[in-house]
């Protein structure tokens, strides 16, 4: 990394995290109430990484984070060989509870990450670069007062980067 002071400016989490203003909402799944044939349509439509989970769109709260790879093998495992499943089963990513109506739930708790790392929007952008660099993070989530906001992944660190030191950001060594 170049000296700090280069981008140490009064950038904030907010500044960099997605989605911006003018984009779509950040992409999130609920702990429970989606369709197996929901979460699919979220997966076709996107293409990211990976999605935080959280409470309901109603509480957008965090409660975990799931790679979209994961997803996809466990779901495709989960439609081949698990007895029951179809795109009307319920997708819980909670501790599973009786669903005495409609198809057997499909559980994925097992595949998300519990404790994602979340900072608050007005983290410093020095400091959130120093967290992604000591802790080794690909992505790092972003609230406010315990909401989910939105996502900044280390490629949006370095695009920011790469901005504020007028780079291309390939040639910035971020490991
Ligand atoms: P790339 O896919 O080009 O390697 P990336 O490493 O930043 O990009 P992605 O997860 O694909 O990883 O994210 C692409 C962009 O979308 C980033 O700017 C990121 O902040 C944003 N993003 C990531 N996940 C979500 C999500 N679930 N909802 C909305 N935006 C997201």
């Amino acid at each position: 990394l170049e000296p700090k002071e280069e981008f140490e400016h009064k950038t904030l989490a907010m500044d960099v995290m997605r989605p911006r203003q003018s984009d779509p909402p950040l992409s999130v799944l609920t702990q429970s109430g989606m369709s197996v044939d929901q979460v699919e349509a979220i997966i076709a439509d996107t293409s990211y990484s990976g999605f935080p989970i959280v409470v309901s769109q109603e509480s957008p709260r965090l409660v975990g984070f799931v790679l979209r790879r994961d997803l996809v093998i466990s779901i495709d495992n989960a439609r081949r060989c698990q007895e029951g499943i179809v795109g009307a089963s319920q997708v819980l990513f909670t501790e599973q509870t009786s669903n005495p109506v409609g198809p057997p739930p499909l559980s994925l708790r097992s595949i998300i990450d519990l404790s994602p790392l979340a900072i608050t929007d007005h983290t410093p952008i020095d400091i959130t670069v120093d967290i992604f660099r000591k802790l080794g993070l690909r992505q790092c989530l972003v609230t406010q007062n315990g909401r989910l906001l939105g996502i900044i992944t280390k490629k949006d660190i370095l695009k920011h980067m790469a901005q504020m030191t007028n780079r291309d950001p390939e040639s910035i060594l971020f490991n």
